[in-house]
């Protein structure tokens, strides 16, 4: 196929910036490939990715709520999204559908590009979905001290992470020595963006806070934190990292820091 067959597959995808961001990518890369939106029903999703593979596209990345469920059609699983539980990128290669997770790789450039210091610091994880299960194996896999997952039923996500702390938001007005809070929750998110997960004083537990919402650019938690003179991220940098992690994976190419920054410019400059 002289132009790559690439896209989205998802639920509901009207609002996905991500035909953007490979659009970007791909004049970068100086390739041609046509990124399309493919909303599916479940009971579509195994049919949709048999279709995909037999028309030779090169790859798909995968969102809410189907990046568990796809795992089951896939032939290859790599490590990190096997050890996450969920796959938001898939590779057609040689007759086989291969998962990874590009979220993990997407959370820690995020974290480096912003100089947010993992080894050795304490965080607190607010909510225990999808999102939430790549940053806390990339905390793991580089060093946190502390890794407190902060619930709102912290019974019920306790009972599924059982290696880490899992906390409710009352037990964490009460905690000690916290480095970053990484909201992992929609709470703040378009068009709720008068909501924050946390309230005025257990934002001040922190040094640092990472959100990973991007919509709005600057959420209700980062106001809070930068009106006590606390550092405060959003995900706009980890989006551009999972879509850039995927091309590298579909087409076997290392982008380069400054291509990077370039691409973060640009779709920075679209939100
Ligand atoms: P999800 O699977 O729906 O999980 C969100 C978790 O947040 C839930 O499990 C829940 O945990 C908690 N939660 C849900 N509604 C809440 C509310 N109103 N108040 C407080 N907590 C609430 O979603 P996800 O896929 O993990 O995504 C979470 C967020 O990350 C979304 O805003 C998404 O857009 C963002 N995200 C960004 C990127 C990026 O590239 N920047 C990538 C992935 C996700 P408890 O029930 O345990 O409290």
């Amino acid at each position: 196929m002289k132009n790559g067959l690439y896209g989205l597959l998802g639920e509901k995808l009207s609002h996905s910036m991500s035909p953007q961001i490979h659009s970007i990518i791909f004049e970068k890369l100086q390739k041609s490939g046509c990124y399309h939106i493919f909303e599916v029903k479940k009971a579509d999703l195994k049919p949709a990715v048999k279709g995909l593979l037999a028309l030779g596209a090169r790859g798909v990345n995968v969102t809410i709520p189907y990046k568990q469920n796809v795992m089951e059609s896939l032939d290859y699983i790599s490590d990190e999204a096997a050890a996450i539980g969920a796959v938001n990128t898939i590779h057609f290669k040689d007759g086989a559908a291969m998962g990874y997770n590009t979220d993990y790789y997407g959370f820690k450039m995020m974290l480096d590009k912003f100089k947010v210091e993992i080894k050795g610091k304490s965080f607190a994880v607010l909510g225990s979905g999808g999102a939430a299960k790549s940053v806390v194996k990339c905390l793991e896999d580089f060093g946190a001290k502390r890794i407190c997952m902060v619930s709102r039923n912290a019974k019920m996500a306790g009972a599924e992470f059982t290696d880490i702390e899992v906390i409710d938001y009352n037990e964490l007005a009460g905690a000690e020595d916290m480095d970053t809070a990484i909201n992992c929750t929609p709470c703040g998110m378009h068009p709720c963006t008068e909501e924050s997960p946390l309230d005025e004083k257990s934002v001040q537990k922190f040094s640092c806070v990472v959100d990973l919402i991007y919509n709005p650019k600057t959420t209700m938690l980062m106001k809070q934190a930068r009106a006590h003179g606390i550092k405060a991220v959003n995900g706009l940098y980890m989006l551009v990292g999972q879509a850039v992690k995927a091309q590298e994976i579909w087409n076997d190419v290392q982008i380069s820091d400054g291509d990077v920054e370039d691409i973060y410019r640009r779709v920075d400059s679209m939100v």
